[in-house]
């Protein structure tokens, strides 16, 4: 496909949203089964993997042509491209950066147009913030590699089919020397997903069994033992994409996705609903409020800005937009939940469950893609030039490490 001057580009936009994607959603229910259909109408429309090689399904366009983008999806994604975060946020990214031809040619075209869904194996259950104290082994056998360990709060595990996974390969080295990233198959027997219940009443994340799971030789990214390099690249298109980008979704469109913050119009909504909106408090966190999504919104706009800064910027947004939400609502807000739902006496409007998730899942935000704390240290080493945090333990064989 050619380079389109801007304005066509816009237009061309303009066009999907505006008189294709609906249409192409209509009458199609459940999150996975909406999100693919949205994957696939942005794919068949040549809009999906705008700086994606034209060889892999992409349109290989610049920068121009994204910031365009950027400008005319915002408010109008639907949430359910929440399911592809990882995927087309995460790995795709990295695969195209990172990967060899093999893996390019194997899972760009298919990820980007949704027909395979991804998901993030990094933390276990004693590596989080420190996470090149993994302990998942993976050991090479003929034409294949072993896997065995646990990793935990893996979302998306349960519907999807790969994963990027983090994995020890030489434990006689510092720690963060002998880690190889790898593409796991998640849908085989050497896999076993166990749902965890949030205290939001979903599960969006697992535990992750891994005994002797098995991955074709060569389906390795970036050097093996070279792991921490293509980790840490990988990183930095989950701060973007649980930090700016979660803003980009349809403002008017309640569905209970894990990462964005409560949009304003809605609080607006629910003020008023509850009587409120003449309230000077309640006037002044709204003010607040629309001015912190501007801000995320100009920060996603800005290159070259450290991700960490709108990822920190979109969690205090989601919390300020959840506390403002409980206020509202408050005395029924401490009351929302599951259990009333079917009470006889229950008058409860159909939106408050949808509050009610936001509330408690927004606290989720500053830990998911790495805590507060971590994006502070990253942005004191990394953007400011501070003194490195001490690790006494960074030269030292994996072997010989105290584990938890
Ligand atoms: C909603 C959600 C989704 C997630 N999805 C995934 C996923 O898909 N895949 C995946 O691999 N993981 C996922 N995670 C896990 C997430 O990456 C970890 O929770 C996070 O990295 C923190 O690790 P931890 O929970 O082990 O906490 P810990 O690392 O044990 O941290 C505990 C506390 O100590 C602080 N702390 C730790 N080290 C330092 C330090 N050096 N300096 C200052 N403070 C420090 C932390 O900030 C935190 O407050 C998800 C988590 C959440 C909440």
């Amino acid at each position: 496909m050619s380079h389109p001057n801007l304005d066509d580009f816009r237009s061309e936009v303009r066009t999907f949203f505006d008189d294709v994607l609906e249409p192409t959603l209509d009458g199609i229910t459940g999150t996975v089964a909406r999100a693919k259909a949205w994957r696939a109408a942005l794919f068949d429309n040549g809009l999906a993997g705008l700086d994606y090689p034209v060889e892999h399904g992409g349109r290989g366009l610049g920068p121009d042509h994204l910031a365009v983008w950027a400008e005319e999806s915002r408010g109008r994604i639907p949430r359910e491209d929440a399911t592809f975060g990882i995927g087309v946020g995460m790995a795709l990214p990295t695969l195209r950066d990172h990967g060899h031809d093999g893996l390019k040619d194997r899972f760009i075209r298919p990820g980007l147009r949704g027909e395979e869904i991804w998901c993030q194996m990094y933390s276990e259950p004693g590596s989080g913030s420190d996470l090149a104290s993994l302990a998942t082994r993976a050991e090479r056998d003929g034409d294949e590699w072993i896997v065995s360990g646990q990793k935990v709060w893996t979302s998306g595990a349960h519907h999807s089919q790969f994963a990027i996974l983090l994995a020890r390969t030489d434990a006689d080295a510092p720690k963060h020397r002998g880690i190889t990233m790898f593409v796991l198959p998640v849908e085989q027997s050497g896999v076993t997903v166990r749902p965890l219940v949030q205290m939001t009443g979903a599960s969006e994340f697992n535990e992750v069994f891994l005994d002797e799971a098995r991955i074709p030789v060569d389906w390795v990214v970036g050097e093996i033992n070279g792991g921490w390099a293509t980790a840490v690249a990988l990183l930095a298109h989950e701060r973007v994409q649980t930090g700016t980008a979660s803003m980009s979704g349809a403002a008017t469109q309640r569905s209970k996705a894990g990462r964005t913050p409560l949009p304003v119009t809605q609080l607006i909504e629910l003020a008023e609903r509850q009587g409120r909106l003449a309230d000077p408090l309640v006037r002044q966190d709204l003010a607040r409020l629309h001015t912190g999504e501007r801000v995320v919104a100009w920060l996603g706009a800005r290159n070259g800005i450290h991700p960490s800064i709108g990822k920190l910027w979109r969690t205090r947004q989601g919390r300020a937009a959840a506390d403002l939400a409980a206020r509202l609502a408050f005395p029924a807000s401490p009351a929302w939940g599951r259990e009333l739902e079917d009470g006889p006496d229950a008058e409860r409007n159909a939106d408050d469950d949808y509050f009610a998730y936001h509330i408690l899942n927004c606290r989720g935000m500053s830990l998911g893609g790495g805590t507060d704390e971590i994006q502070r240290n990253t942005l004191g080493e990394r953007a400011l030039g501070l003194p490195r945090e001490p690790g006494p333990d960074r030269d030292t064989p994996f072997r010989e490490l105290l584990k938890n």
